[in-house]
């Protein structure tokens, strides 16, 4: 498996992403186990192709397409874009976005893809002027490609390493004026040099229940499934505010309407089939729920660590860390602090459950004990 995916030779017309996407998916799967083939297949046909039919986010729309018109007027490359935040909130889908509105090829590939800087060198040296490099998770790139990265970016050259050991010499190669477009989940881990030299970082946020409403019925009409108003809602309602979740979640239903109800997915039949799949009506799933029941019942509220965490519920830390843990602190069901992770009050409550008397957040000593931990170190940062 080669660590990039090369579209050089054609242009990202519409018929070309169902090919584009089943090659990133061989890429991914490799790393993210958890995104199933053929759900990527399945999101390609949904991912929107202009910026124009990107629903939400207009503030981060509107900067990129600024950024991208500037470039066009001014006939270069657009500057480097970092995209930010958590999963299934439309990363892949800008990146597709900025190389189809610049007309100019893209090229896929993942920090965990790339273990050598020669790998990197490999991909940026058949680079042609104006291709955009799309890099999922560049925070998992290795280091030493993260250094030849920096001066790829800044000077569109590489040192090319010839030999071994002592005698080992640095050629440096020119490169093609390229794009790099970087996602990330966790824009924190990346180093300064790196993150600086982006020219444009945008922070993609967890969409609104109006706007996720709106993609479930955007995605419904291509898929061919008949909604109403009401069973759309519901569907954006428990989405987690994630689009990619409610795609999901509306194939789901759309397959319990069609098998135990007469194809048309309603609220009820919304009701129903969410009720079936343990997505509850704040929306979290299996996993959410797994964490804030261990937090809980186990660790008495916490402050509890995130490996041992994830560990209780049997998941990775990486998982609990980006997955569960950004919707559960968004619900404020679910406090960082630096000793560790600590239930609210409202996490409590969604379980049925009152807050014990010396539970952290819960009664005066509790709130003491995170206060004065806020100055200790991290316990497992
Ligand atoms: P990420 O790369 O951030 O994990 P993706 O770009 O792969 O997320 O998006 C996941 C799915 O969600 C895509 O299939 C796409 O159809 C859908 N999606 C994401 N953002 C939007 C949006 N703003 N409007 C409509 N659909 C979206």
């Amino acid at each position: 498996m080669s660590a990039v995916s090369d579209f050089s030779s054609r242009r990202p017309a519409e018929a070309d992403y169902e090919a584009i996407e089943s090659e990133y998916v061989e890429g991914r799967a490799i790393v993210e186990a958890e995104a199933a083939a053929d759900e990527r297949a399945v999101e390609a046909a949904l991912r929107p192709r202009t910026l124009g039919e990107v629903i939400g986010q207009e503030r981060v729309c509107e900067q990129l397409s600024l950024v991208l018109e500037a470039a066009r007027g001014r006939e270069r490359t657009p500057d480097h874009v970092l995209l930010s935040g958590p999963p299934g909130l439309g990363k892949t889908t800008l990146a597709m976005i900025i190389a189809a509105e610049m007309s100019t090829p893209l090229r896929i590939t993942s920090g965990p893809a790339i273990t050598h800087a020669g790998d990197l060198a490999a991909i940026l040296s058949g680079m042609n002027e104006g291709d955009v490099l799309f890099v999922d998770e560049i925070h998992r790139m290795s280091r030493p490609a993260e250094e030849l990265l920096y001066m790829a970016m800044e000077d569109f050259r590489v040192d090319v390493v010839i030999g071994k050991g002592p005698g080992a010499t640095a050629i440096p190669l020119e490169i093609a004026q390229f794009t790099l477009v970087g996602a990330t989940t966790r824009a924190g881990l990346l180093p300064g040099p790196l993150r600086d030299r982006f020219g444009f970082t945008a922070y993609l946020e967890f969409y609104e229940a109006s706007e996720l409403e709106l993609i479930v019925r955007r995605s419904a009409e291509l898929l061919g499934v008949e909604l109403t108003d009401e069973g759309a809602a519901e569907i954006a309602l428990r989405s987690r505010g994630t689009p990619r979740i409610a795609n999901r979640l509306l194939r789901r239903v759309r397959d319990y309407a069609q098998v135990r109800a007469d194809g048309v997915v309603t609220l009820e039949v919304a009701h129903r089939a969410l009720d079936l799949y343990e997505v509850d009506q704040s929306g979290l799933d299996r996993l959410d729920r797994a964490v804030i029941d261990v937090l809980c019942k186990r660790f008495g509220g916490g402050p509890v660590g995130v490996s041992t965490l994830a560990v209780a519920v049997g998941e990775e830390r990486e998982t609990v860390e980006e997955v569960a843990e950004p919707f559960l602190v968004r619900c404020g069901f679910l406090a960082r602090t630096p000793r560790g992770r600590v239930a609210t009050p409202a996490a409590w409550a969604h379980l049925g459950l009152s807050v014990p008397p010396g539970a952290a957040f819960g009664g005066a000593a509790g709130q003491d004990s995170v206060q004065s931990d806020l100055f200790d170190a991290y316990d497992d940062a």
